[in-house]
């Protein structure tokens, strides 16, 4: 576990273009050197507080411009179920926290009363929960390609450490951005993907749910998640 996060720790320095390695408290390793590995977290828990830390107040993208907070996500780090969505709302930027607004509330009452449908004990706080960018789009507009390109670096770190069974990918723009597929959620959607060896499930995001037009999509979303629950708990 440690060798692996310290290998996908420096596979990202490498992908943001860092080609030195600095040692807290000292200064650049000296070019050819093998530089000591910072001590590295065993666990899952660990490892999103490493992935956090390297966030920091973070500039990389115009969305911190316009953001309150960072929206890292939320969870437990051990689940077997990681939800992404594309990004925070006005109320997640206030609170800091993923999917507490309207939509986000009809996400934890999908996941309980769902869950509870099929005998399975799994409520909110036993998944994970997060986005693809982590700043909050001005004017709720769809993040960009370039903003979710940077971001999803930390995303891609994120659903890793927590190693689920299944990941459900939550709207069109979070799906096509996480499959780089260019199909429309409703084709997406209930069919199984593949993303850096895990299942992804794609699904409505339940804002379309709340949306008039979107009655329709309620069942296919519960019939989404049942197949994804069913999977990460029952199989
Ligand atoms: S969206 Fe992500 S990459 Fe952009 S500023 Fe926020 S944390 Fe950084």
């Amino acid at each position: 576990m440690a060798r692996d996060a310290l290998r996908r720790r420096l596979e990202f320095y490498r992908d943001l273009g860092f080609e030195d390695l600095y040692v807290r408290g000292g200064g650049a390793a000296p070019a050819g050197a093998e530089a000591p590995p910072e001590p590295e977290p065993e666990d899952a828990a660990g490892e999103l507080r490493v992935i956090r830390d390297d966030i920091g107040d973070c500039t990389r993208c115009r969305l911190h411009e316009g953001r309150t907070n960072i929206v890292f996500g939320s969870g437990n780090p051990n689940a077997r179920l990681v939800f992404v969505g594309e990004g925070p709302g006005a109320d997640e930027d206030q609170q800091g926290e993923p999917f507490v607004g309207r939509a986000g509330q009809l996400l934890t009452r999908m996941i309980d009363g769902t869950s509870e449908r099929i005998g399975l004990a799994i409520r909110r706080p036993d998944v994970y929960i997060c986005n693809v960018v982590k700043c909050r789009p001005p004017g709720n507009r769809n993040p960009r390609r370039d903003e979710m390109e940077i971001c999803g670096q930390f995303l891609k770190r994120q659903v890793l450490a927590i190693a689920p069974k299944a990941v459900c990918v939550l709207g069109g723009t979070a799906a096509q951005a996480l499959l780089r597929s260019s199909v429309g959620i409703t084709r997406l959607r209930g069919k199984w993907q593949e993303w850096e060896g895990i299942r992804v499930m794609p699904t409505f995001h339940p804002s379309y749910l709340l949306r008039p037009g979107g009655q329709h999509a309620k069942r296919p979303a519960f019939e989404d998640l049942k197949a994804v629950l069913t999977y990460c708990y029952l199989d």
